[in-house]
């Protein structure tokens, strides 16, 4: 299968689902986090990061979100990235990679970034590690696609408002293919 058509697939299906006592689904908070990108001007990688940064939330072929909800960190930052990385380059895939740990990051330091997390998402803050020491933040720092992986994270945050008119999938299409990678 196209792997557009794959994660169109994915969106209607598993993305239906409730996002983790968030007001919005899971695929919802992803359009919304990608419409928020494409709003303020970012370039076509990142509106695709932000598409598909929860990606690894979803069941089936991607990986299994039981843990999560068990109070266990299952690693959705990395599964995600890693089925991403079959189709898309790592300016997409390694800001989805970092985001989980870009909270970390911005929790350690902005003061008042804390302040800003939903409930669920001060909760898997816990479980994913907690705020960042200075020395991790400056490791953090160094990596390829920090800094996209700050700017997701922002969009990610604010992406869960059931109010915001959300665009379909299909909206994102021609990005999508536009940054396939084809061997
Ligand atoms: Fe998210």
């Amino acid at each position: 299968m196209n792997p557009v058509d794959e994660l169109a697939a994915l969106f209607e299906g598993e993305g239906g689902a409730e996002y983790l006592g968030e007001e919005v689904t899971q695929a919802e908070h992803m359009l919304q986090a990608a419409a928020l990108a494409e709003a303020e001007g970012a370039p076509a990688h990142l509106v695709a990061a932000a598409l598909l940064h929860d990606i690894g939330h979803f069941h089936g072929t991607v990986t299994g979100r039981d843990l999560m909800e068990g109070g266990l960190d299952n690693r959705h930052s990395h599964t995600g990235a890693d089925w991403l990385a079959r189709h898309f380059g790592p300016e997409v895939t390694e800001p989805v990679r970092l985001h989980v740990a870009a909270k970390r990051y911005l929790c350690a330091v902005e003061p008042g970034y804390f302040g800003l997390l939903s409930e669920a998402s001060v909760h898997t803050l816990r479980v994913q590690g907690g705020p960042m020491s200075p020395e991790e933040a400056g490791r953090f720092e160094e990596r390829d696609g920090a800094r996209d992986a700050v700017l997701v994270r922002r969009w990610d945050e604010r992406a869960k408002d059931p109010e915001h008119p959300t665009p379909g999938f299909d909206h994102f299409r021609p990005l999508l293919e536009g940054l396939l990678v084809r061997d």
